[in-house]
This record gives C-alpha cells, structure tokens and sequence, in this order.
C-alpha cells in the first residue's frame, strides 16, 4: 500500500499552506484534490484582501501561485482525486479514494473547505445550470446585457453583485433584511454603483421558469408588502457555506452548526488528525485565516510524527 506522512484532504488556500509547510520541512506530502485545486476562492473574479497583492489578485491566479509554490517545494498534487473514507489503521490512518485505492498516512489534515448553501427553493435544482448559479466568476459573461439577481446580503453577494454589472444591464441585489451584512467600504461601493439596484426585505419563495430556463423570481415580504414578480434572467445565489465534514463527522467532534472543532493549533478531538479552513469553527472564513491555519495544523502534525517515531 502507497504510503506517506502527511496527507491533505482538500487543495484549497488551508491544503496547499498546509501542503507548502509540510513539504518545505521534508515531509512526504500528497494533497488529494477532488477537483482542481485552489478551492473555493477560484470561483471569484477578484481578492483584493490578500497581503502582497495590493492592487488585488483574480482568486483563479492565486490558487495557481499556491498550488505552484506548494509543488515547488516537492508537495503532490492528486487532483480530481477524491477522498471517501478515513480510518484509524494501527498508529496511523488509512484513506480510501472514490477509485478504491487506499494510502497510508502517519497524519492527516482535513482541509475539505465549505460548498455554498443552497435555497431549498422550488425551482431552485430545476434550473441550475439553466440560469441559476452559484459562481459569478464562472456564468457571468453568459449574462452579457442581460437581467440577473444577487441573492445574499454578505461580503461575497456584494462583491459578485459588483462583478456581474460588468456584462449584466442591471442586478437586483436581493437581501432579506433592511442592511447588508457585508463589510462597510464594500456597501458603499455597492450604492455608489448605478447598475445595482436594492431588493431590500424580501425573500424567495419560488424560481419561476419558461422554455427550460429562468423567467424570474417570486418574491415574498417580510415586512408584510404583497408578493411581487421579478422577471430575470439569471440568478446567482451567495447565502453562505455549509461544511463539507461527511469524511470526518464520525471521527472527530463537531460544533452545533456542524463545523469541526479544533483546538489553536488546528488538533481535532482525534489525536493525529488534524483540520483547518472554512471546514473548521475558526470564526473568520478568509483565505488568508485558511492559510495560516493551514500552516499551524502541517507544523503540528510534523511534531506528532516526530513524538510517534521518538516514542517506538
Ligand atoms: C464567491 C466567493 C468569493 C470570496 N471572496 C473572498 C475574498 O475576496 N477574500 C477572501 O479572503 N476570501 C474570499 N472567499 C472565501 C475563501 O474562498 C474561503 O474562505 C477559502 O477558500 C477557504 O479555503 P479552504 O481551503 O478552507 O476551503 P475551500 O476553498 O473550500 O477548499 C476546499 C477544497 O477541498 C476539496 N475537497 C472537499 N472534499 C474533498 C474530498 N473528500 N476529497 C478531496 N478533495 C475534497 C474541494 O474540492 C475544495 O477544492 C470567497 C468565497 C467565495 C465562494
């Protein structure tokens, strides 16, 4: 059986930090990647919050310098490689892919991130990938001159708001309450932009289609105003992340939302195993909290490895 000392589940900002630092000390390191790497941040047009880059940065060119850097110091990448099971095997771990082969890890990080929330809308399976996304960066120039709604009222809704006025001739940025959570210089941006228009207090109760694709909304009030149509013809949706904590949820602690529970320096309830990122219940879900919880939870797990092999 293929062995190495630390494995990363997940090559996003956590695992390809996790992945640089474990790799820079002399560790075997494989990141196992389901998709391509870079995680969540590739499907945003632009990161203007990351050090170093002060004039901002496409989120797809970042996942590319840190894939690059990690590899560079001899990490693996395994992209489009998934993992599916996790076990405890003697004193180390033994992961399983979704292609059946199975590697033996002395430690193991879990840095598998979040994937958007979904609506729970009718309409909502129906017509995604038929005018309804969850990734501006990706379906916005299919929207050139064309009408399109923002769902969510965060830092992310707001800044892909802003990135769709660039094809679209007009966004409904659609919030369920009276003021947007989002960071204050990114709101008044937002006002100051004339393309997007304000749906303030109102929340969706059905994606309504026509010929296979989106026709629009029905919105709902919760201030107690009649239902409206909006017609549309695309709809993105930014209310927030779920945990993608199906690997590990039977070996290590959650929280009550569901995230994994780790100590300061990245440990899990399993000795061992270790998480960082937005999988985590770190408070600030930011590439750059991903990265140095990354590098905490790789310098951890070198010293368990160091203390197993002192103790044999
Ligand atoms: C639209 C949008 C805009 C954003 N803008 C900003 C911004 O401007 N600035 C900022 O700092 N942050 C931004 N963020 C947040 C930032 O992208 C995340 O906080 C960050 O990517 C978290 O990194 P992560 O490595 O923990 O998880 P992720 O980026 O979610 O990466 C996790 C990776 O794990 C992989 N994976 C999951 N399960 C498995 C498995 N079983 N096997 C193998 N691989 C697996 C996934 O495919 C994914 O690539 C934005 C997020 C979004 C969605």
């Amino acid at each position: 059986m293929e062995q190495v000392d630390i494995a990363i589940i997940g090559g996003g900002p956590a695992g390809l930090a996790a992945a640089l630092y474990s790799a820079r000390a002399r560790a075997s390191t494989i990141v196992f990647e389901q998709g391509i790497p870079g995680g969540q941040i590739v499907t945003t047009d632009w990161v203007e919050n990351y050090p170093g880059f002060p004039a901002g940065v496409s989120g797809q060119e970042l996942g590319d310098l840190m894939t690059k850097q990690a590899e560079e110091f001899g990490a693996e990448i395994r992209s489009f490689t998934a993992i599916t099971a996790i076990e405890p095997y003697d004193l180390d771990f033994k992961l399983t892919t979704g292609e059946g082969d199975e590697i033996i890890a002395r430690a193991v990080i879990l840095a598998t991130g979040a994937v958007p929330k979904k609506l729970g809308v009718p309409g909502e399976a129906e017509f995604t990938g038929r005018g309804v996304s969850w990734c501006a960066t990706c379906d916005g120039a299919l929207f050139r001159e064309k009408v399109v709604a923002v769902i969510g009222g965060g830092d992310a809704a707001v800044e892909e708001a802003m990135f769709l006025t660039k094809f679209a001739s007009k966004v409904h940025l659609i919030h369920r309450r009276d003021e947007l959570r989002a960071t204050k210089c990114i709101q008044e941006r937002c006002f100051a932009n004339e393309k997007i228009e304000m749906q303030w207090s109102r929340t969706i109760k059905e994606i309504k289609g026509a010929d296979g694709k989106v026709a629009g909304l029905e919105l709902a009030s919760t201030k107690g105003e009649p239902d409206v149509f909006l017609p549309l013809d695309g709809i993105f949706i930014f209310v927030g992340i779920d945990p993608a904590t199906a690997l590990a949820g039977e070996l290590v602690e959650l929280d009550e939302k569901g995230y994994i529970k780790i100590d300061h320096d990245g440990r899990t309830s399993w000795p061992g195993l270790y998480a960082a990122g937005d999988v985590t219940d770190s408070e600030l879900k930011q590439v750059i909290t991903a990265a140095a919880k990354g590098a905490s939870a790789a310098f951890e797990a070198l010293r368990f490895i160091d203390e197993k092999v002192c103790s044999i």
